[in-house]
């Protein structure tokens, strides 16, 4: 294990136990839960520069976390999760000159570690895990199911994306594009397996779904198509020939973010495994009680049934 994936697992591990202590039962999680925990007073200030996020000071025994109140409100929210990561983790905030943005996702490239780590925390808060995994088996891969998932947890479509692809059990990444070029990938357990990697800091590859709406700044806000998968992975990935593509194009931000997956049907005729193909941990599970369980029919169904609509919307 490197040395950031150390670090970034033992972030996790405190957080979880800071959700178990702050007694968190139910989603959207209450703030005022952790706060409490945290011994932190929250206030919402109108008068910060658009670009700030949010501080922590300490007064009196009390920590006092600003956050800005212009932001939306998933904003505001990761923002506080971030802040109270300072304070549960010990980190010195490297962000109170203001140069450095607090944001719902960036990589070590752009970031000081304290901060990433913060993050880590303040998404692990926002979408418990308990509750997460839950909430994510049985549901087909699309950007739909991540706008409903961030809608339930009140967090950005950015960190539900992030956390979806990387507790997905399929084949699944999620990439966040920025001016033309790829900024954050985050990949399912089993794509990883597949060596699916997508290279960060370069721009978005031609003939892929994002590239052709961020082109035509398209007004269709979100696309999905079945593209080759060499488009997004040089080397391939396992036997599959086609990948599934959806993004979304946000004008505002000059963002495009884009959910990529694999599935059964994908792969070519006569090459159809059962389930267990690329599905490292559930296989794993059912090894150990030593019975397989093969799909069920209505979990194959589902997902045909929402091809085939995507299809008749396009
Ligand atoms: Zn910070």
């Amino acid at each position: 294990m490197g040395k950031h994936k150390a670090k970034e697992l033992e972030v996790v591990l405190k957080a979880r136990d800071f959700i178990r202590e702050s007694e968190i039962n139910s989603v959207p999680v209450n703030l005022k839960l952790y706060s409490a925990v945290a011994g932190a007073e929250i206030e919402v200030c109108h008068d910060l520069d658009d670009e700030e996020s949010g501080q922590t000071f300490f007064l009196n025994g009390r920590n006092i976390i600003t956050v800005n109140g212009k932001h939306t409100e998933e904003r505001q929210r990761f923002t506080i999760l971030h802040e109270i990561g300072h304070i549960i983790l010990e980190l010195p905030s490297k962000h109170q000159d203001g140069s450095i943005k607090t944001t719902d996702l960036m990589s070590y490239r752009q970031r000081p570690e304290e901060e990433v780590l913060c993050d880590i925390f303040a998404a692990e808060c926002l979408l418990p895990y308990d509750f997460f995994k839950k909430d994510i088996e049985d549901v087909d891969i699309c950007l739909d199911t991540i706008k409903e998932l961030s809608k339930r947890y009140r967090a950005s479509i950015h960190s539900t994306g992030s956390r979806f692809a990387a507790n997905c059990e399929g084949l699944c990444s999620f990439v966040l594009i920025e001016e033309g070029q790829i900024r954050y990938v985050s990949s399912s357990k089993s794509l990883r397996e597949l060596k699916g990697w997508i290279d960060i800091g370069v721009p978005v590859p031609q003939n892929s779904v994002a590239f052709h709406l961020i082109k035509n700044r398209s007004e269709t806000e979100q696309y999905n198509e079945e593209i080759p998968t060499e488009i997004w992975f040089n080397n391939g990935v396992g036997n599959y020939d086609m990948l599934c593509e959806e993004a979304i194009f946000i004008k505002e931000w000059n963002q495009c973010l884009s959910i990529l997956w694999f599935d059964e049907s994908l792969k070519p005729a006569g090459e159809i495994q059962p389930y267990d193909v690329g599905y490292g941990e559930p296989l794993l599970l059912e090894e150990l009680d030593g019975i397989l369980r093969w799909p069920s029919k209505s979990r194959r169904k589902n997902r045909l049934t929402s091809r085939i609509q995507s299809q008749h919307t396009e």
